[in-house]
């Protein structure tokens, strides 16, 4: 997610003057619907026959059609994601792009595939990773193409057909998305409906699509309820559930590397990503000058009285009797630092990424997911409390944790008290999924079911083959 965002802004500049806001579904030239359906039945039905089709081509196959769905991610990465921003209205235009881009580019696809084998005195026994067949996949409102872009590029990598309930809020770029890949495949190697899509998802395409006997795993990603809804539908889920990543700032680390890094992770596309700095607890020692640090790095520091008008406008209350709890409001949710600033009564810069300010450990911007570019900073007796904290406030989710530290005992402590699926040390959060860190990437990092950061193995099951007593080939 490196981005020349100067460079990205002119391109899109250029491209809204030339053809004005990006269209919505565009007709096909083919006449079919390529993917989108508006019934349950059909569209399993449609992606069942497209897993049956697949499973009679080579992998070759396999690779034109993801090498498509790269090409469209990356190539058309402005177009659709000017969509995204203009349907979804949360985020940042330039991170829209990229994120589009980063997936095409990124997602782990064939070459992620492998068999193991075992040979000895018996003979030889192969295990291979076959499809499960038709998968049905929950898509997020924050990522709504990025993630069907992911997710159909791993699961077709495995040889499976996918079944979208996209959010409703990102639903017409997850069906224009769908169309333009379904249709590039079928021009190219005559199947079609690969990736299935719902055009108009409710609660009830979801069960349909939970309980439905030719969909074969289910891959939710998304907040608490949708991940306990997939756990209860009697299926095997792959569940990449809520996060409310803590970062620790102990008296060792990297002042100013660090301010660079929780500004970068945490104002990414306005603090929508699930791995996102979302709260950070600083040993009070170096407090102050981590505060100094973050204003030398850019960002805007609130004071308390500014931090409670923004508070009473950013967080409300929802759930009835023992589930009332606070949560973060649509309103403000995933806008703009300046507009955020404007809610709390102070004007910035239009350019402004991130904001911030000192809280208690108790205030609700600490405990909730708030998914918008404002940060709260806790002063922590020392790095004990820190750790305690951020365990205690990334609440058993086993999503994301963060130190900057320069201390291999601080980073042992932290990584063990929080269990964390992703756990980066001196680096954004988005280094935990490969860019600017090692590894891999995918939006669906499933910590609740513990497969972690999606791959195509993910979505397979293992089939043994055993030929006795004979290929072992390596004598007595
Ligand atoms: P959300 O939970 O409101 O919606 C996610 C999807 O689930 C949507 O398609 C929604 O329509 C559907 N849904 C919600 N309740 C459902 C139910 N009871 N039955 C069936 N479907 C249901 O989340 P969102 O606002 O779209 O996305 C943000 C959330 O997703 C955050 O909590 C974020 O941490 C999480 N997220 C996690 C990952 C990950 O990889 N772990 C990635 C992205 C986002």
């Amino acid at each position: 997610m490196q981005v020349n965002e100067t460079i990205i802004r002119d391109v899109v500049a250029q491209v809204l003057a030339e053809v004005g806001p990006a269209p919505m579904v565009a007709p096909s030239s083919t006449g079919r619907s390529h993917g989108v359906f508006t019934d349950v039945d059909e569209a399993v039905a449609a992606a069942r026959e497209a897993f049956q089709q697949l499973c009679e081509r080579p992998r070759e196959d396999r690779e034109k059609i993801i090498a498509h769905v790269r090409r469209i991610s990356i190539d058309q990465s402005v177009e659709l994601g000017t969509m995204e921003m203009n349907e979804t209205k949360i985020g940042r235009l330039e991170h829209k792009i990229d994120k589009l881009k980063t997936l095409g580019e990124k997602t782990p696809g064939i070459e992620f595939m492998r068999s193991e084998v075992f040979s000895g005195d018996h003979g030889l026994a192969v295990i291979e990773h076959a499809p499960f067949g038709v998968i049905g996949a929950i898509t997020p409102v924050t990522h709504s193409l990025p993630t069907i872009t992911g997710n159909a590029v791993s699961m077709i990598a495995a040889g499976n057909a996918v079944v979208v309930n996209p959010h409703p809020s990102g639903k017409l770029v997850a069906a224009e998305g769908v169309r333009r890949f379904n249709e590039a495949i079928y021009n190219d190697i005559g199947i079609d409906n690969l990736i299935s899509l719902l055009a108009e998802p409710t609660l009830e395409t979801a069960q349909g699509i939970f309980s439905h006997r030719d969909v074969a795993l289910i891959c939710v990603t998304g907040g608490p309820a949708v991940g306990r809804a997939a756990l209860r539908s009697g299926k095997r889920a792959v569940v990449a559930g809520p996060g409310n990543p803590p970062v620790v700032v102990d008296e060792t680390a990297d002042l100013d590397r660090a301010a660079r890094c929780i500004i970068q992770g945490g104002a990414y596309d306005n603090n929508l990503l699930c791995i996102a700095e979302k709260e950070v607890f600083v040993v009070a020692s170096v407090f102050d000058q981590m505060m100094d640090a973050m204003q030398r790095a850019g960002a805007v520091q609130l004071n308390d009285q500014q931090i409670q008008q923004l508070t009473s406008q950013a967080i409300v209350q929802v759930g009835e009797g023992d589930d009332r709890h606070d949560a973060a409001g649509k309103e403000l949710l995933g806008q703009d630092a300046s507009r955020l600033a404007e809610a709390a009564g102070v004007n910035v810069p239009n350019e402004t990424q991130l904001l911030f300010g000192e809280t208690p450990h108790t205030h609700p911007f600490v405990s909730v997911e708030q998914m918008m570019p404002f940060i709260p900073f806790v002063r922590c007796r020392d790095v004990d409390q820190a750790i305690e904290w951020a365990r205690e406030y990334e609440h058993g989710f086993r999503h994301t944790s963060i130190i900057h530290s320069n201390n291999v005992q601080n980073m042992t402590r932290m990584g063990r008290a929080l269990d964390t699926t992703i756990f980066v040390k001196n680096g954004p959060c988005m280094a935990g999924l490969g860019l600017g860190g090692e590894g891999y990437l995918s939006f669906s990092i499933a910590g609740p079911t513990g497969e972690g950061v999606t791959t195509p193995l993910t979505f397979t099951r293992e089939r043994r083959c055993s030929l006795i007593d004979d290929l072992c080939i390596l004598g007595r």
